[in-house]
């Protein structure tokens, strides 16, 4: 486990005051701060080593292309891609979800087609399928979820059809912090020869994601909440995929080459960067990647773990308190319940599931056996809990609790979180969402209770 203070000297925005009083910053499910190697990296960059990349035979061009391509050395190695042919940098997630839409759409679907996504999606995990919609004429399916915030996998396996292309799903949900059982889903999808994209905006973050062991076919994250820059995120795509897939943008840096009758495009992953990349970023973002693999993602993980536990149980002591998603503190009271409950559904950690998995479905002799041990396996990891905390209390508007909150130097976000089919599913208009990032401490957890508190008396 790192050192939480030694770590917080690393972000020295963390240190300051906001209207007189120390910042609590819970917004980091919309980003997250910079650590100083990030900020000092870039800025050594633009003062010593600025070119444009991959154009160039002198010296500076070269020290930057190698700097931007290192960088996507150090992506492949986060996510464990097979290669860096895998690996396109995009500006966010946002960009990534699009880029794959349309040409995904373009190339494998027709009228009538289907792409499944689910409940709790962001809204660039539904525009842009929707954007498709009205050009192509496809149709969206969802899958249900739980009052608790937790997706129906027999809804999911029901809704296979045909039609249907391509399943795009959150990892995480940044309302609810439900993390998805998305092994589970690549498999199923898998088995109806249906190639699937993960949204891990939410996930890259806070714990260890390798997409070969999840085998989806697309994921794609934003670097400006894992630390880095904003304007850089990633689109891993299977190698298979992105040569299939057409080009998404025309212009330099993608082409082979350019006659008026025609052209010839670059091979994966320059087929999908047109233009200048944001090359500076792409290094800010290496920096932010190594520094968290150099606290361990595990470290991070179980930090956030034990922060959002706290928080959760913190919380529920106040009044007409209503937390959003599955976990409820009396289900999951400390480090032994979690354990005990672990046991109770047969893993011995977190992590190994998908070793038990195969071990165990070769014990399970009837097909019936083996969907209620996945059934189980969803379950259970749909009830571990990410960062992220959303809820009400009373009658008191979401708007006016996150007002208050910050005069008091708490950030936290209101509104509906860009996931507004999700609020209707909740039944509401917003929520208040607190989240946690590695620099956290339970302290700034007691301060945002006991700023509830005070602004609960005043209503
Ligand atoms: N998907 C999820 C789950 C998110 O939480 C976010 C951002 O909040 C996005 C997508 C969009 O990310 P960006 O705005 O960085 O493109």
């Amino acid at each position: 486990m790192y050192d939480i203070n030694q770590v917080r000297e690393d972000f020295p925005i963390l240190s300051r005051k906001v209207y007189d009083k120390p910042l609590v910053y819970f917004d980091n499910a919309a980003t997250t701060q910079k650590p100083l190697c990030v900020l000092d990296a870039m800025r050594e960059e633009y003062l010593n080593v600025n070119a444009n990349v991959h154009r160039g035979v002198h010296w500076m061009s070269q020290q930057a292309t190698e700097l931007h391509e290192q960088a996507r050395e150090t992506v492949r190695r986060f996510l464990n891609a097979k290669s860096t042919t895998e690996i396109v940098f995009t500006r966010g997630t946002t960009e990534g979800l699009n880029l794959v839409a349309s040409t995904f759409a373009d190339e494998c679907m027709q009228e009538g087609d289907e792409v499944i996504v689910s409940t709790m999606e962001h809204h660039s995990n539904i525009v842009p399928w929707q954007l498709q919609a009205r050009k192509k004429g496809i149709v969206l399916k969802v899958i249900p979820m739980s009052d608790d915030g937790i997706l129906d996998m027999e809804a999911y396996r029901s809704l296979f059809t045909e039609k249907t292309r391509i399943v795009s799903v959150c990892h995480v949900s940044n309302v609810l912090g439900t993390v998805n059982p998305v092994k589970d889903i690549v498999r199923i999808a898998h088995e109806h020869g249906v190639p699937v994209m993960i949204d891990g905006a939410q996930s890259a973050p806070h714990f260890k994601v390798d997409v070969q062991d999840i085998d989806c076919d697309f994921f794609v994250f934003s670097g400006h909440k894992v630390y880095g820059p904003t304007g850089i995120g990633v689109l891993y795509g299977k190698e298979a995929w992105l040569e299939k897939l057409p080009p998404y943008q025309g212009g330099g840096e993608m082409i082979e080459h350019v006659s008026f009758e025609h052209t010839t495009f670059e091979r994966p992953p320059l087929k999908f960067e047109a233009g200048t990349p944001d090359y500076i970023a792409s290094h800010g973002l290496a920096m932010a990647l190594d520094y968290v693999t150099k606290l361990g993602m595990d470290n991070i993980a179980a930090h956030e773990q034990e922060l959002t536990r706290y928080a959760i149980q913190r919380l529920q002591e106040i009044p007409e308190m209503k937390i959003y998603g599955k976990l409820r503190v009396e289900e999951l009271r400390d480090e032994n319940d979690y354990n005990r409950r672990k046991e109770g559904y047969g893993f011995d950690a977190v992590g190994k599931n998908s070793q038990l998995l195969s071990s165990n479905s070769q014990h399970l002799s009837s097909n019936s056996q083996l969907s209620t041990f996945n059934s189980q396996l969803s379950t259970f990891n749909s009830q571990l809990h990410d960062a992220v905390v959303s809820f009400n209390v009373g009658n008191i508007h979401h708007m006016d609790l996150g007002t208050l909150l910050d005069r008091l130097g708490i950030a936290v976000r209101t509104g509906h979180h860009c996931a507004q089919p999700l609020m209707d599913r909740l039944g509401v208009l917003g929520t208040v969402r607190a989240s946690f990032a590695l620099y956290n401490t339970k302290e700034e957890i007691d301060t945002l209770v006991a700023g509830i508190d005070r602004v609960r008396k005043m209503f």
